[in-house]
C-alpha cells in the first residue's frame, strides 16, 4: 500500500486561466506531482528494505530521495490550495494585520515575496512560512524541493518557480508568471493556514 497518494486538484485544470493554462496545470499535477508521490513511496519502501537487510550502504541516496520527493509532494499539495479561480485581491483580518506588522504593509510584502521568487537561482520556490520559535511569518527561498529552509517552519503560501510551472505559458519571463500568480492567490486558504498555526 502506498503511503502517499496524489490529491485531486481543488478545481478544473483550466480554472486558473488566463493566468495559468490548463495544459500547464494538467502536466504539472498529473505528471510532475505524481512523480514526487511515487518517488517518496519508493524511497520509503527502499528504506524499509535496507532496515530489513541491515544494509545501509545506500542510505545517503535514499534519504536525499525521500527529502526531495516528499518535499515535492508537500510543496505541491500546499501550492494547489494556495490558488483559486476566485483568488486575488488582498488578505483580510488577522493575516492582513500580521503582514502589516511584520512586513510593513501588504505592498512591501508582495514586493519582498516577488523579489524572492524572481531571485531563485535554478529550480525552487518562494515561501511565506510561520516560524514557530519566534512566532512570526518569514519569507524564504526554497531550493529544489527541500533545501535552504530550516526545519520547524510551517508553509502558509508557496509559489513554484521551477520552469515546469510556467515555461509553456510564459517561456523565460518568470516575472510575468509571478505577476499573474497574485491574481489567483487564495487568501482564504492562506488565512486558514495562519489561523491553525496561531491557534
Ligand atoms: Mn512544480
Amino acid at each position: 500500500m502506498p503511503i502517499y497518494t496524489l490529491p485531486d486538484l481543488p478545481y478544473d485544470y483550466s480554472a486558473l486561466e488566463p493566468y495559468i493554462s490548463g495544459r500547464t496545470m494538467q502536466l504539472h499535477h498529473d505528471k510532475h506531482h505524481q512523480a514526487y508521490v511515487t518517488g517518496a513511496n519508493t524511497a520509503l519502501e527502499q528504506l524499509q528494505e535496507a532496515r530489513d537487510k541491515g544494509d545501509f550502504a545506500n542510505v545517503n541516496k535514499l534519504e536525499k530521495d525521500l527529502a526531495f520527493n516528499l518535499g515535492g509532494h508537500i510543496n505541491h499539495s500546499v501550492f494547489w490550495k494556495n490558488m483559486s479561480p476566485d483568488g486575488g485581491g488582498k488578505p483580510e483580518g488577522e493575516l492582513a494585520a500580521a503582514i502589516d506588522e511584520y512586513f510593513g504593509s501588504f505592498d512591501k510584502f508582495t514586493a519582498h515575496f516577488t523579489a524572492t521568487a524572481l531571485g531563485v537561482q535554478g529550480s525552487g520556490w518562494a515561501m511565506l512560512a510561520w516560524d514557530q520559535i519566534a512566532a512570526r511569518p518569514v519569507v524564504f527561498q526554497l531550493f529544489d524541493q527541500q533545501g535552504n529552509v530550516p526545519a520547524g517552519v510551517t508553509p502558509l503560501l508557496q509559489l513554484d518557480v521551477w520552469e515546469h510551472a510556467y515555461y509553456l505559458d510564459y517561456q523565460n519571463v518568470r516575472a510575468d508568471y509571478v505577476r499573474a500568480f497574485w491574481h489567483v492567490v487564495n487568501w482564504q486558504d492562506v488565512s486558514d493556514r495562519f489561523a491553525k498555526v496561531t491557534a
